[in-house]
C-alpha cells in the first residue's frame, strides 16, 4: 500500500508509529473523509472497483451500500476480518505488523461512511506481535483524537475494540465470525439475510478483510480512476501477492492487479530454487484448484484465473515442485481442512475426515483402484451448494484439480502400492 511497487515487502522493517504514519500523510484521508458525505464515500469506493481481498472478490463499496442508511438503525457495526488463517496466506499479518495506522485510517473511514458507531478487529489467535502494535496503535488513536467522541470535532464518535479469536480457521467466515464475538459457538450463519442487514447481534454490520481496508484511505485520497489505472488486467488496484515453496525468494510483493504468474515466480520469487521443477500451484490459498505450467502466462486477476478453473483467493500462492508427491501435498491440506470443519453440517463433518482416511491409505500404498472414482463423487458431494458455508467447498478445489491434473501420480501410488517419492 505505501510500499512503492514492486517492492519486495519484509517482516523486518520497523513498524509505522503515529508519527511516522503521520509524516507520511497518514491520517489526512480521514480529514478529507470527515468534511464528505457518508454516501459520496460508499460511492466513491465503489467506483473505484475495489474487490473484497480476502479470497472472494465481492465488490466493496457495493456491500457497503447494502446497509440500511435510512436512520431506523442506530446500532451498525464494522468489523476488520484479520482471522488470517488460509494456508499460505501471510500478507494482513504484514501489514498489521508493518504498519497498524493505515488499517485503523481504512476503518474509521469505512466505519464512517455505514455510519457504525462500533468497530472490532477480529484477530487471528496466533498473531501475537500485530495484537501488541494494534493494541499500542490504537491508544495511539485515541490519544490522537481519531477515535472515540467527537473524532477531530465533527461530532462523530466511534469505539474500536481489539478482539482475538482461540485460532480456528472457521472463524474466518463472516458468519461464524459474527457468532464467536457473540460469544456463541463458532458455527456458520445461514445468508441471506446478508450480515449487511442482520450481522452482529442482529444489527447491519460490514465484515472486510485486512488489505480491503488497508485500501480504503488511498481511494480517498486520490480517487477512484487513479486506483483503477493502477491494475494492469481485469481488476483495479494493487494485490499483495505471495509465494511458498521451494523458490529461490519466498515472500511478499504490492504488484498491479494482473501480474502474471511467470513475473511473480520468475521476477519476484528469483524462480524455482536450483534443483527443482514447477508443477503446479495453487493461486490463493490452500483453497483453491492448482494452476499448472500451461497457465503460467494468464493475469492473476479474478476473471482470469476463474478462466484458468481456479480462483485468485488470497492472491498468495502455494507452489508444488517435482520433489514432493502431489498426493503427500493434498493429503496434508484435506487434513487441515478436516481438523478445522466446525461440524456443523454433515457433509463437512463426515465428507472431509473420510476423503482424508481415503488418500492416506493411497499415499501409505494401501488404495484400491475405486479410490479415484470414490474422491472424484467426494468433490461434488461436498462441493457448492452441499454445505452449509465455502470451507468444504474450497477443500475440494485443491483434491479436484489435483485428480485432473496429477492423476498419473494417484495411479502410480496404487499400481506400486507404495508412495513413489518415498
Ligand atoms: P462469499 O462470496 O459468500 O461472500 C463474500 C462477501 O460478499 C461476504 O462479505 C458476503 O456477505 C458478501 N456477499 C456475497 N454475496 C452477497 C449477496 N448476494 N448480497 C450481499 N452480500 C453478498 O464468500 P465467503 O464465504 O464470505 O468467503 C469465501 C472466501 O474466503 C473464499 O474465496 C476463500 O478464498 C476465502 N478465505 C480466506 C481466508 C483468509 O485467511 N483470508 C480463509 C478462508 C477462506
Amino acid at each position: 500500500m505505501e510500499t512503492p511497487l514492486t517492492q519486495h515487502i519484509s517482516f523486518d522493517r520497523p513498524c509505522y508509529n503515529l508519527r511516522d504514519y503521520e509524516k507520511n500523510g497518514g491520517y489526512q484521508a480521514l480529514r478529507k473523509a470527515l468534511s464528505l458525505s457518508p454516501e459520496s464515500i460508499t460511492n466513491t469506493v465503489q467506483a473505484s472497483d475495489l474487490k473484497g481481498r480476502g479470497g472472494a472478490g465481492f465488490n466493496t463499496g457495493m456491500k457497503w451500500s447494502f446497509v440500511p442508511m435510512n436512520g431506523h438503525y442506530p446500532v451498525k457495526y464494522l468489523i476488520a476480518n484479520a482471522d488470517e488463517m488460509e494456508p499460505g496466506t501471510f500478507k494482513d499479518r504484514m501489514l498489521m505488523e508493518g504498519n497498524p495506522h493505515q488499517l485503523i485510517e481504512g476503518m474509521i473511514i469505512s466505519a464512517f461512511a455505514i455510519q457504525a458507531n462500533i468497530s472490532y478487529i477480529f484477530l487471528r489467535w496466533a498473531y501475537k506481535k500485530a495484537g501488541r502494535l494494534l493494541t499500542h496503535a490504537i491508544e495511539e488513536a485515541y490519544a490522537a483524537g481519531y477515535l472515540g467522541k467527537n473524532i477531530l470535532g465533527t461530532g462523530y464518535n466511534l469505539e474500536m475494540y481489539l478482539h482475538t479469536g482461540v485460532g480456528r480457521y472457521i472463524c474466518g467466515e463472516e458468519t461464524a465470525l459474527l457468532n464467536a464475538l457473540e460469544g456463541k459457538r463458532a458455527t456458520p450463519r445461514a445468508k441471506p439475510p446478508f450480515p449487511q442487514v442482520s450481522g452482529l447481534f442482529g444489527k447491519p454490520t460490514i465484515v472486510n478483510n485486512v488489505e480491503t481496508l488497508c485500501n480504503i484511505p488511498h481511494i480517498i485520497n486520490n480517487g477512484p480512476d487513479w486506483f483503477k489505472s493502477l491494475g494492469k488486467g481485469n481488476d483495479a488496484g494493487t494485490k499483495i501477492y505471495g509465494v511458498s515453496g521451494r523458490v529461490k525468494r519466498p515472500g511478499l510483493w504490492e504488484l498491479p492487479m494482473g501480474v502474471s504468474m511467470r513475473e511473480l515466480i520468475e521476477d519476484c520469487a528469483g524462480g524455482m530454487a536450483n534443483g527443482y521443477r514447477f508443477r503446479g500451484a495453487l493461486p490463493g490459498g490452500a483453497s483453491t484448484d492448482f494452476l499448472v505450467e500451461e497457465h503460467l502466462d494468464i493475469h492473476l486477476d479474478y476473471k482470469s484465473v476463474a478462466a484458468a478453473g481456479s480462483r485468485l483467493g488470497t492472491g498468495t500462492m502455494i507452489i508444488l515442485d517435482d520433489h514432493t508427491c502431489p498426493v503427500g501435498f493434498v493429503h496434508n491440506l484435506e487434513h487441515f481442512f478436516a481438523q478445522e470443519s466446525c461440524g456443523w453440517c454433515t457433509p463437512c463433518r463426515e465428507g472431509l475426515p473420510w476423503t482424508e482416511k481415503i488418500l492416506l491409505s493411497i499415499e501409505r500404498g494401501e488404495g484400491r483402484p475405486e479410490d479415484l472414482q470414490l474422491l472424484e463423487t467426494h468433490t461434488r458431494l461436498l462441493g457448492p451448494g452441499n454445505t452449509f458455508c465455502a470451507l468444504a467447498p474450497g477443500a475440494m478445489e485443491p483434491l479436484q484439480s489435483a485428480l485432473k491434473y496429477f492423476r498419473e501420480d494417484f495411479e502410480k501410488h496404487i499400481d506400486q502400492k507404495k508412495c513413489p517419492w518415498r
